[in-house]
């Protein structure tokens, strides 16, 4: 008898050829989520298996959050016959109402489910007095699951895990990764379809300080439990900023502060191999995320999408998410984003681009400024702890 963790997938998007694809890479996922944990791990029959371990609570949080897993219990395992699954039941101590449920993979097996779990239930009930069956409401399930192998495994809960697709299954995405709530949840819903992550982060220092910056850092420490290693594209955008600010129409700063952040982005993308772009807008959040600013924004980036996961969402589910996956605690932190840095009173909600192009022409060539920046840029390596 020993104790394990059975891991369970979703199946749906294992069907047909790409299953091998899927289940190798959500394996080398899960290897890499345990490293330094003594341990060992076992694939079997559409399961994975994590067994020879000391402490589970450790490999349980580090489990719920590798995209692609559906569910995890810690089960005892033991060989199916019935004598060592009484034994196995034996030592469970439950209060209030249960009952047992037996899953038998192995239709070979001389006792059929009711009779398994009749059996262990007796047992259950001779060693937790006051204990009562209850087979449609009750408060605790005892699952035994009876497989092809000749093991049994006996558990109680199901611990909901992050479900999605195993990272690196969708592609790489250049994540804009600001210091704020919703770019690192917009960078978590896309690595939950898969999606392999790089970082770009825009900083104007000496207006935005060190601390700004290494708020970002803190940030993409957080999110590489999920989505495994980022690359952080740093990129000095203080010179550009002040020619904007010279030359442009005050009210135009931030679309066209936008606008370069567009442009910088999709050629750092194309050069990092990424094939789309992902940030945090939020439709009417903010004057820079009404249609018309998006539109202006959008209009920028023609070889490849911009995903937006926010989009659609209310700032309270951003920040449910951002609690959950522990990055609300550092994102507000109040240290200034470039994005603040001669702000205007009163930003356009409704740009054109029209106007933001004549807004551009007074800045001359831009083309050296960006070509200086994405020459400058600091590249951070993020990996996980
Ligand atoms: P966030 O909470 O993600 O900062 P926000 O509500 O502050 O978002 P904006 O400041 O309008 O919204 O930014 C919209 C999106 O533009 C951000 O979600 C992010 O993807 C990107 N962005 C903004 N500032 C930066 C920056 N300094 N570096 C990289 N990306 C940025
Ligand atoms: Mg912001």
């Amino acid at each position: 008898m020993s104790k394990v963790i059975v891991i369970r997938y979703s199946e749906l998007y294992l069907k047909g050829k790409n299953r091998n694809f899927f289940e190798k890479l959500l394996i080398d996922n899960i290897k890499s989520s345990l490293n330094g944990i003594d341990c060992k791990l076992k694939f079997n029959r559409s399961r994975y298996e994590v067994y020879d371990f000391s402490d589970e609570s450790e490999i349980v949080e580090r489990l719920k959050k590798v995209f692609g897993i559906h569910s995890i219990s810690i089960a005892t395992k033991c060989d199916y016959e019935i004598e060592n699954i009484i034994a196995a039941v034996s030592d469970i101590r439950l209060s209030g109402t249960f009952k047992v449920d037996t899953n038998r993979a192995d239709k070979t097996y001389p006792l059929i489910s009711t009779e398994v779990s009749a059996r262990a239930g007796a047992e259950i009930l001779k060693n937790n007095p006051g204990l009562k069956v209850d087979v449609h409401r009750p408060m605790n399930v005892i699952n035994i699951d009876i497989r092809e192998d000749g093991c049994a495994y006996i558990f109680k809960d199901r611990i909901a895990c992050a479900g999605g697709m195993p990272v690196g299954s969708s592609g790489k995405g250049l994540l804009l990764l600001s210091g704020g709530l919703d770019s690192p949840v917009a960078g978590y819903m896309m690595a939950k379809r898969g999606m392999r992550l790089d970082a770009i982060h825009f900083h104007s220092y000496p207006y935005t300080s060190e601390k700004a910056k290494q708020k970002v850092i803190d940030l993409a420490k957080i999110l590489v439990d999920y989505t495994g290693p980022i690359t952080l594209h740093c990129i000095p955008f203080t010179k550009i900023q002040e020619e904007i600010h010279k030359n442009c129409a005050s009210n135009y700063m931030i679309t066209i502060v936008r606008r370069f952040m567009m442009r910088i982005a999709e050629r750092v993308a194309a050069l990092s191999g990424c094939g789309c772009l992902v940030n945090g807008e939020s439709l009417g959040q903010v004057a820079s995320q009404t249609l018309e600013s998006i539109t202006v924004t959008n209009d920028m980036v023609k070889s490849m999408p911009i995903f937006r996961p926010c989009i659609g969402m209310d700032k309270q589910e951003i920040v449910d998410i951002s609690v959950k996956i522990k990055t609300y605690d550092t994102s507000i932190l109040p240290y200034e984003d470039c994005c603040t840095v001669f702000l205007p009173d009163s930003p356009v909600t409704k740009p054109t681009i029209r106007r933001a192009e004549r807004e551009e022409k007074r800045m001359g060539d831009f083309e050296s400024l960006i070509a200086e920046a994405i020459g400058n840029q600091e590249i951070i390596h993020i990996e996980k702890v």
